[in-house]
Parts: structure tokens; C-alpha cells; sequence
């Protein structure tokens, strides 16, 4: 049985019993004309007025049908690419003990962020932010030998984190949804190889969601390990300051970026001029002393007091410039440095904060390289109101230890080609780390070697926010009007919409084409309210399904429907005989434009 309406088919025995339509009425999209207070950036407001997500509260949402549907494409997405590189799903308990989490010693350093509670027996248990803890035991219990390595798991699963400032929807949220993969191989060639297979899933990744993404070298942070590159969509909304080099491609996350010293700018005052205090009163910041003294701050030597595993220790940078504390973390040898509080500093410099310096301070000294060999600079005196002129750190100050310690900036030179560095906000939206030995040491992960020796597995960990992913696409792919879905990931691929319900023929033809279009494997929302057509068009707009077909009588009197592209403004009129061949043809053209290269 055959079913015609103007030149359309659908096989009624077969797909009618399989084809859903997807009415837009039987559905819950809840469209807003107002955006409403809790956005604060373009994704979140058109997440919230096309009705893919609600909130419950401060970093916790409710995907509603449209935006579940769109995230079960970018998973399924992921899924291929990691199944493509050979890693294994599997999903482990969000439910943790806790002292899993003090054998490898990070229950310390991540407390902070992870939601804590008992069991009715009292046993202390976490919902895991992340899983090394969970995987590296499976993998110390399940993998024994040189033969089962290497080994690569993924799950894809809600992480939980008790953020200090949920915000921006889905970006920083409570609960949200992660890809975290695990590879184990039994030496740093096999480790290479894994971490390169996963980066370049990852480039296919995003590449397929369209996704346009910077990758950038990154501070391997709390997890331990070396090598570390983060995928970062760059935006003025992000919260990771990057760098990136026009010259050499060279890109990294400012906390990371080296800021290699240059040539000195300010006068080096070759004279040897004896120290001599000047009064400041009550100029404490480097700008207010230079504008005092009417010197470059360059010239200046910021002193700050650094807290290190509680120890006070003294740091040095020139005046214009910021210390970076994860490389001054790394230099310390400290997992966590904080700048020490007022008391402090006036205890071990016998100064109100605002003039410590390093002469004659009897404190670890450690300075950034673009002090070193500096001389004719001014530093606080350790004296309240009081700064020195004319110091020669190599003949004023005790030992000092010269290091990178710089927060690089916008017009640095380029750590690799000299150009200049510019500086962009990011999202961070995947990160991969060749982690080492770390956790498999602290967890006895180990395998036997082809020679019967006992040797720890060499890891890496790789993350993609997948629920960050996907508003990460609509803060890329927006217009004043609505969301504009890459067709890859597009809750529906088409949106089929009736100008007016009353008119048989427009109704008929509509669920006709819909049918026709889904039986041809398209996802297509079928919107059938009975809705003015400027509300249709509108919503069209902001739910921004990549293909708009509008079905209305006076199209239809000449026999035609019109076809129009999200992204453009042209709208094509299309017999209707040929309608489902042109759409399926735009689908694929659509479709094509995200086939990442081989
Ligand atoms: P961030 O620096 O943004 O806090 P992170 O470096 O702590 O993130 P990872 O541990 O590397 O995050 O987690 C892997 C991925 O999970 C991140 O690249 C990011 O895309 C995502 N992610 C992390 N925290 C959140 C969050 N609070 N909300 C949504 N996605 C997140
Ligand atoms: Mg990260």
C-alpha cells in the first residue's frame, strides 16, 4: 500500500510502523522571547530561550528533549572516535570510597572540589570529580602482564565538582557530563603512541562537532606527569588565559607559557652607585613608588612573600610584571604556594606589606631570570615607607635562585620564534596527559615485563567536557536570531513547519515529507502548532535546526515548498515532487563540511 500526496510516498506497511513523527506539539520546547536574568553570555541565553535546558539551581540543569538530543550526538560522536582509536567503554561507580583517594595522596589536594559524604555504616565515600583512583585499581587487579598492555578505557559519565563559582549554564557547572579516557602501556614509547592517537581523536572530536579549537601546552596541574595539551575554543567568554604565536603556531595556556627573559629595557645604571634610601610615604604599589620617582616600573622590584608548604619564602619579579604561580609552584617544588597574609609579612620583613625587599632579608630569595645581573633598581627597604635606590642584586641581595617565574603577556616574544605572543581567552574543552607512574606506583598497578620483572604501568588520562562541547558549539555557531546547529550535531537536522493547520493540503503535504524525510534517515521536527507563522519563523530561528522547509498554501498552489539554510537568507522554492531529493542532498552537502581530514 502506497499512500501519494503530490508526487510524495511513504511505503505506509513497513515504515509506518517504525517512522515517530516528531511533532513539535507533543513536545516540550519551551521557546523564550525574553532572556532571562541567570544568562550571562550568548550559548547560555539561546540554551535557555530555545529550551534546551532548564535550572534547578546554581550549576545544576535539566536537559530538556531538544538539548538531551543534541548531546547524545556529540556523545555519540565521541564514542566513534574513541572506539575508532581502540579505547574500550566502560562505566564505573560516580559513587566512591574515599580512601581510595588517600592512597594516592590527592584527597588533600582536591577536598576542596569534591562533594563528600557518609553511608549508613559510617564509611566516608566522595562522588567522583574524576577517575584515576577507580581505574588505576581495576588496573592493578585485571592487568597482570606485557600481553595485556597496552590498554585504553573510556567512560562517558556524570563528574561531580563543587565549583567555587558555578556559572555560564552548562560551562562551569556542578554536575556535568564528562568523556574520560585511561590508556596503560608498559614503557614511554608506548605511552607516546597513546597520547597521539588520543590527540588526534580529539582534533577529529571537535572537528566533527564543528568545533573550531586551539590546542594549546598545558600545566599538567594537580594530576602529576609531563606532557599536557589542552583543546581550547577561543573566546572572550573563556576562563584560561592563553597565548598563542602568529610566527610559529606556538600556543599555550598563560599558566604553562614560558616567558623567556629579553634584552633589558630599562637603563642599566653601570655606575656603582651606593645603596640609598628614599622616603615613600605610604606608596606602596609599584606604579605609585615609579610615578614618585619618575622611573620605569620595569626598574622596580616587585617583592612578594610566598608561603611555601607554610614556610615563608621571598619572590622577585621586575616591577611591570606578574608572577605565575604554578611555575613558581614547580620551582618551589610545593603543590600548593599562597601569598603570605599581612602579619606574616611584617613579622619576617618588620614591615607593613607594600615594602619588602630583598635587601638584607633573611628569607629563601627567588627571583625571575629577567632580574638577574640587574643593577641601579629600586626594591622596598624592609622599613615602613622607605624604598632603596641603586641595588645590585648580585652584590646587595644573599643567594638568590633565578627561574622563569613570569605570567607571559600580550607582546612577549615567542618562547620558539621570537615573533610576538598574543594573548586570547579560552573554554577549555578537552584535555590529554601523559600522567607517568604517579598513580600506578600508588596503587600497585604493576605488570610483568617479558623478562619476569615487576614494573609500573605508564598512564595517561584524557578528558573531554562533553557537556561544556556542547555550548562550547552554540557560543561558535550563533546569530542574533538563534542558535545556528552544525548539521552534525543539530537536534534535528530539518525542520519541516506548517504555515497554517487549517489547510488540509499544507497538513498533508508536511506529515508526508516528514515521513518521507525521516524514512530517509533524517532527524526532523515536524512543527505542527497551531501558531501564527511570524511565532513559527521566530522559534525556527532561535531552535535553529541548519534546514527550514515551510509548507504553505500559497507555495503549494504552484506546487512548491520552500527550502531555506539556517545560515543564509535565501529561500529556494522546490517542487514538491522533488522536495525529499533536494533536502537529503542538502544534508549531505551540510553533512560533508564536517568530515574532519584524514
Ligand atoms: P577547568 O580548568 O575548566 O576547571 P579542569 O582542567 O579542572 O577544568 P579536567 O579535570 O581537565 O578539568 O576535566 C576534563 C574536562 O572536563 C575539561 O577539559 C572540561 O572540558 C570539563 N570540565 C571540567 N570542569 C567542568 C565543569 N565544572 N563544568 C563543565 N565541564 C567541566
Ligand atoms: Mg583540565
Amino acid at each position: 500500500m502506497v499512500a501519494v500526496v503530490q508526487g510524495l510516498s511513504v511505503d505506509l506497511v513497513f515504515f509506518e510502523l517504525l517512522i515517530i513523527m516528531m511533532r513539535w506539539s507533543q513536545q516540550l520546547i519551551p521557546t523564550l522571547r525574553e532572556t532571562p536574568q541567570e544568562a550571562e553570555i550568548p550559548s547560555h541565553r539561546w540554551m535557555l530561550r530555545a529550551g534546551l535546558i532548564r535550572r534547578l539551581s546554581g550549576g545544576l540543569y535539566t536537559y530538556l528533549p531538544l538539548g538531551f538530543r543534541a548531546m547524545k550526538k556529540v556523545e555519540a560522536i565521541v564514542r566513534e572516535e574513541m572506539n575508532r582509536a581502540n579505547a574500550r567503554e566502560i562505566l564505573m561507580p560516580a559513587l566512591q570510597p574515599r580512601d581510595i583517594w588517600e592512597s594516592s595522596g590527592r584527597w588533600t589536594t582536591l577536598e576542596r572540589v569534591m562533594f563528600a559524604m557518609q553511608d549508613r555504616q559510617g564509611r566516608n565515600m566522595v562522588l567522583g570529580p574524576t577517575h584515576e583512583e577507580v581505574i588505576t585499581g581495576l588496573a592493578a587487579n585485571e592487568l597482570d602482564s606485557y600481553r595485556d598492555l597496552p590498554m585504553n578505557f573510556y567512560q562517558i559519565q556524570t563528574k561531580f565538582r563543587d565549583e567555587i563559582r558555578p556559572r555560564f549554564g552548562l560551562m562551569r557547572a556542578k554536575e556535568f557530563i564528562m568523556k574520560d579516557a585511561y590508556s596503560f602501556d608498559a614503557d614511554e614509547e608506548g605511552i607516546a603512541r597513546s597520547y597521539q592517537s588520543m590527540y588526534e581523536a580529539y582534533g577529529r572530536i571537535f572537528a566533527r562537532c564543528g568545533l573550531e579549537t586551539t590546542i594549546v601546552e598545558a600545566d599538567s596541574g594537580a594530576m602529576g606527569g609531563s606532557a599536557s595539551h589542552e583543546f581550547m575554543v577561543v573566546s572572550e567568554v573563556g576562563e584560561d588565559g592563553i597565548v598563542v604565536c602568529g610566527g610559529c603556531g606556538y600556543a599555550a595556556n598563560l599558566e604553562r607559557a614560558e616567558a623567556p627573559a629579553l634584552p633589558m629595557s630599562a637603563e642599566q645604571d653601570d655606575s656603582e652607585r651606593h645603596l640609598e634610601p628614599v622616603a615613600t610615604p605610604d606608596l606602596r604599589s609599584v606604579v605609585e613608588v615609579a610615578e614618585f620617582l619618575g622611573l620605569p616600573t620595569d626598574q622596580l622590584i616587585k617583592t612578594l612573600i610566598y608561603l611555601k608548604d607554610g614556610d615563608p619564602v621571598a619572590v622577585l619579579v621586575p616591577g611591570d610584571r606578574d608572577i605565575n604561580e604554578v611555575k613558581l609552584g614547580h620551582v618551589l617544588g610545593a603543590i600548593g604556594v599562597k601569598l603570605a597574609d599581612d602579619a606574616v609579612v611584617e613579622q619576617v620583613t618588620g614591615a607593613p606589606t607594600g615594602f619588602a625587599g630583598p635587601v638584607g632579608l633573611s628569607l629563601p630569595l627567588f627571583a625571575d631570570c629577567r632580574l638577574e645581573g640587574r643593577r641601579g633598581m629600586v626594591a622596598g627597604a624592609n622599613l615602613a615607607d622607605t624604598h632603596i635606590l641603586h641595588v645590585d642584586l648580585a652584590r646587595d641581595a644573599g643567594d638568590i635562585l633565578y627561574a622563569d617565574l613570569c605570567l607571559a603577556k600580550d607582546g612577549d616574544a615567542c618562547p620558539r620564534c621570537g615573533e610576538d605572543l598574543s594573548e586570547r581567552r579560552g573554554i577549555e574543552v578537552g584535555h590529554v596527559f601523559q600522567l607517568g607512574t604517579k598513580y600506578s606506583e600508588a596503587l600497585g598497578a604493576t605488570f610483568l615485563d617479558p623478562h619476569g620483572d615487576r614494573k609500573p604501568m605508564v598512564m595517561g588520562c584524557y578528558g573531554i567536557g562533553v557537556s561544556r562541547t556542547l555550548q562550547s558549539v552554540i557560543e561558535q555557531h550563533h546569530d542574533e536570531n538563534g542558535i545556528c546547529w552544525p548539521l552534525t550535531i543539530a537536534p534535528y537536522e530539518v525542520e519541516v513547519l506548517v504555515l497554517n493547520v487549517s489547510h488540509e493540503e499544507s497538513v498533508r503535504t508536511a506529515e508526508c515529507l516528514s515521513k518521507d524525510l525521516e524514512a530517509k534517515g533524517l532527524d526532523v521536527l515536524y512543527d505542527d502548532r497551531n501558531e501564527r507563522p511570524g511565532v513559527k519563523f521566530k522559534d525556527a530561528d532561535v531552535v535553529g535546526c541548519p534546514i527550514r522547509v515551510a509548507v504553505g498554501e500559497r507555495s503549494l498552489a504552484e506546487g512548491k515548498i520552500e527550502v531555506k539554510l539556517r545560515r543564509d537568507q535565501d529561500v529556494e522554492k522546490i517542487p514538491v515532487a522533488d522536495a525529499v531529493e533536494v533536502i537529503v542532498g542538502r544534508v549531505a552537502m551540510l553533512q560533508r563540511e564536517f568530515l574532519p581530514g584524514e
